[in-house]
């Protein structure tokens, strides 16, 4: 019996013949819970991630080796070698699956680097999904987030994307089920990153002093605003227990945030571990205009717009 060819040139056992391209969002926090320190070194998180529409695309071919190159942000900075996500994810999968890693792989990155929007997590979930067509291995989504979790905490999140509850250190997903409304947001990208490990450590030095902010506690308001269509209800609940940290390691994010929400932004917060600032807007206009005031203000290296939920690493 002859084989049968899917039309995208992949065949079911032995994977696909030609590129793989696949596209894989940022994430942003829109609540980050940061419980106590864990004996593991991890803390415990309470949070809901939300995938905005700021992709890396990583394109998986077939080669005798494997091998990263890459362009974008971060060129010239990143290590291509065993370090990198993208080659850990590959041995990962390759491990599991039981076959050789071999593939040239070529990454196009828009997402800043330690920029609190989770781009190496973001390169690491392309990767699982990128080699999974390409050599053919057909594991489920479930089982390609299991390989994540082993990655980091933010990999399986970005298997699935969308706006998903994690717990644990934050590799525990569930997906949070809300009204198909999408939120319009300005992401402000800093100068240089900030090491997510010693924000962490920053908050642990700011509690231990009683000089943090007291711990956000339940998502439960965040939860009902999003099943509501109003931003402005979204605003009042977003929030981020790493962003002390972020502002007493790098306090000129305090005139980012100001700067935006003098340009009529609904609200800011800090991404994740920072630097990046995030706003919320009312629609897509008024963040094309908020962004724009932002560059020109010269309080962030540039100001995209975005959108989210949006999908997580797809094939495509
Ligand atoms: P998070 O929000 O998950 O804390 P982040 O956005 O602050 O992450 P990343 O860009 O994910 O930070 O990178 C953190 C570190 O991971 C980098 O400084 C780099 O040393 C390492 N790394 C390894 N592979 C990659 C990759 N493909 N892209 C970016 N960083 C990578």
């Amino acid at each position: 019996m002859t084989e049968a060819w899917r039309p995208d040139g992949e065949d079911e056992r032995r994977g696909a013949t030609g590129p793989v391209k696949v596209r894989v969002p940022a994430k942003v926090n829109l609540h980050l819970g940061v419980g106590p320190l864990r004996r593991d070194g991890y803390h415990e998180l309470n949070t809901i991630y939300h995938a905005i529409s700021i992709y890396d695309e990583l394109t998986a071919r077939r080669g005798d080796t494997l091998a990263l190159t890459m362009e974008g942000e971060g060129t010239g900075e990143l290590a291509l070698d065993d370090t990198n996500l993208v080659i850990r994810a590959a041995h990962a999968l390759a491990g599991y699956a039981g076959v050789l890693p071999h593939a040239r792989l070529h990454l196009r990155k828009q997402i800043p680097l330690a920029g609190g929007l989770a781009g190496g997590s973001a390169d690491a979930a392309a990767a699982l999904v990128a080699c999974d067509a390409l050599w053919g291995t057909g594991l489920s989504r479930d089982e390609l987030a299991g390989i994540a979790a082993d990655l980091g905490s933010d990999v399986p999140f970005l298997i699935y994307g969308g706006t998903a509850l994690g717990t644990g250190r934050g590799e525990a997903i569930s997906p949070v089920l809300a009204r198909p409304t999408s939120w319009h947001w300005v992401v402000a990208i800093a100068d240089g990153g900030l090491s997510t490990p010693a924000a962490y450590r920053e908050l642990d030095r700011l509690r231990d002093s009683g000089a943090a902010s007291d711990p956000l506690g339940s998502t439960d308001a965040l939860l009902g605003a999003l099943r509501q269509r109003d931003p402005r209800v979204l605003a009042r609940t977003l929030g981020n227990d790493l962003q002390d940290a972020a502002l007493a390691m790098r306090p000129a994010l305090a005139d980012t945030l100001k700067a935006g929400e003098a340009a009529g932004a609904l609200t800011g917060i800090v991404s994740g571990s920072g630097p990046t600032c995030v706003f919320l807007t009312t629609d897509a206009a008024d963040a094309e205009r908020i962004a724009a005031e932002l560059t020109a203000a010269g309080v962030c290296r540039e100001a995209r717009v975005a959108h989210g939920p949006v999908a997580g690493a797809r094939v495509g």
